[in-house]
């Protein structure tokens, strides 16, 4: 999607501060984070929202939450169950999606944080 401001970052085209990249996913330090740490996980490909998950996203979608643990303590997130993050995928208007292409939120660190 050209004009799809996340598919830009993916592609190199806009900047972002990258934490992991892989065949498939592309992860990055939110711009305005909420927390302590804030980054967030999208796919490669362009999938509009969680709305439009199907069966052919379920090893994808698996592999992309399996990851977020990972890179969590990689990023400062203290170990459970002390430490811990939270994941969060907006979806649709009244899920408070602004950018519509797929992307985790993963948050974590020290509280209080600037939201939730
Ligand atoms: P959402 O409301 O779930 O669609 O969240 C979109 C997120 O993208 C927000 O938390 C924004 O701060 C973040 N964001 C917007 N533009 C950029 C950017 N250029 N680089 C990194 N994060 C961004
Ligand atoms: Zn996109």
């Amino acid at each position: 999607m050209s004009d799809c401001l996340f598919c830009k970052i993916v592609a190199g085209k806009i900047p972002s501060k990258k934490v992991h990249e892989d065949e498939e996913v592309f992860v990055f330090h939110d711009i305005h984070p909420w927390a302590p740490v804030h980054f967030l996980m999208v796919p490669k490909v362009h999938v509009p929202s969680l709305a439009h998950a199907g069966p052919d996203h379920v090893g994808l979608l698996g592999r992309m939450m399996a990851l977020a643990p990972k890179l969590a303590l990689e990023q400062g997130c203290r170990p459970y169950p002390e430490g811990g993050f939270r994941v969060v995928v907006n979806t649709g208007a009244e899920g408070g999606q602004e950018v519509h292409h797929l992307h985790i939120h993963v948050m974590g660190g020290p509280r209080p944080w600037l939201k939730g």
